[in-house]
């Protein structure tokens, strides 16, 4: 698919460049929430690489900071939030240092976001049609070319009858096929890099894998790049060309989805491998969780952040904070067992 001619592009905004290089490269990303009862470190020196036309997947639970990088990555951060250090950079720009015109320009044309709850991410008192001619206001065309864009993309993500959908309102269609509505929506502008924020929660498992399935033929039709936040490892696993899972806010362990699912490195993914129940092949009526909790971000441990979980640890993990070791393939995990000679990242 084309994207819209360049009196669309956000002004100043080049993301065009060589396949190989990545859309948004996050150098060494923190940030921090400032509340009564002290500072959140939430992300601790990110750094990661949304690659080009692939979909990368981030998990972890609940905590972890994965919506917190995705807010970040979209300007969209909370008011008691502050970018303590560090660069997201995405063509010529740093989304990390962008002012409120600029992520207003930028916002929903180069990057757009599907949310977690269809019903609240929607407008309940606006039928469809209006919300979506509302949102390609800075798009070219008369209204008549918005109209029948917005009739077209209903059409894409599988809705019946769309023209006649333009005229209803958000309270009178199904979950699913509100979500369907905000994937419409995502996509009109032709973003580079969509992000998708557990867009399946809300959903039945049925439902679930129709909005996955149709994630990925879009994704492959538009050629965008997708952020697709998760804790859901199946859906993951049907979507993503990469992965990386995040512990405490830092990354713990990147790869490709087949080496994450196949030779999970860092003990915490296979921890949460052994924890979901479609990998559980006895019926049980105990599903084991990863025992302990998260360390309290106002004083992030030293050394290894999950030693206190881990089945592992020992001295060293307690004093060294453990860098990105590289694993054979490619594939980097935060742990100090890949700590061999020829592996330091
Ligand atoms: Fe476990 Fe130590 Fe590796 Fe951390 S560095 S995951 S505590 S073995």
């Amino acid at each position: 698919m084309q994207r819209p001619s360049d009196a669309s592009a956000a002004p100043g905004f080049a993301p065009d460049g060589p396949a190989d290089e990545p859309l948004v490269t996050i150098e060494a990303l923190s940030v921090d929430f400032a509340t009564p009862r002290g500072t959140i470190h939430a992300l601790r020196d990110i750094n990661l690489k949304v690659p080009r036309g692939r979909v990368l997947g981030l998990v972890g639970e609940s905590g972890c900071g994965k919506s917190t990088l995705a807010y970040a990555l979209i300007g969209l951060l909370a008011d008691n939030a502050r970018i303590a250090g560090g660069a997201i950079r995405m063509g010529r720009h740093d989304l990390a240092r962008l002012g409120p015109a600029a992520w207003r320009d930028l916002r929903g044309r180069r990057i757009a976001m599907i949310f977690q709850d269809p019903m609240t991410a929607l407008n309940p008192v606006a039928a469809i049609g209006r919300q979506m001619l509302d949102i390609q206001y800075r798009e070219p065309g008369s209204r008549a070319d918005k109209r029948a864009r917005a009739i077209d993309f209903l059409g894409r993500v599988q809705i019946p009858d769309p023209e006649a959908k333009l005229d209803v309102y958000p309270h009178q269609l199904s979950g699913g096929m509100r979500q369907r509505v905000c994937i419409a929506m995502a996509l009109l502008t032709r973003p580079d890099l969509l992000i998708a924020d557990e867009p399946t929660t809300a959903l039945d498992a049925t439902l679930e894998m129709q909005i996955v399935a149709l994630l990925r033929d879009l994704q492959r039709d538009f050629g965008c790049s997708v952020l697709f936040v998760s804790h859901h490892l199946g859906t993951v696993a049907e979507l993503c060309d990469d992965v990386a899972v995040m512990y405490a806010g830092e990354v713990v362990e990147t790869g490709s989805a087949r080496q994450i699912f196949h030779t999970p490195r860092h003990p915490y993914t296979q921890a949460l491998f052994d924890c979901d129940p479609a990998r559980i092949a006895e019926a049980t009526r105990q599903l084991p969780t990863i025992p302990g909790t998260l360390p309290d971000l106002r004083q992030p441990p030293a050394g290894c952040a999950f030693r206190l979980r881990c089945l592992h640890a020992w001295q060293r993990c307690a004093e060294d904070h453990p860098p990105l070791y590289a694993a054979p393939g490619g594939q980097l995990a935060r742990c100090h067992l890949l700590d061999t000679p020829e592996d330091a990242a």
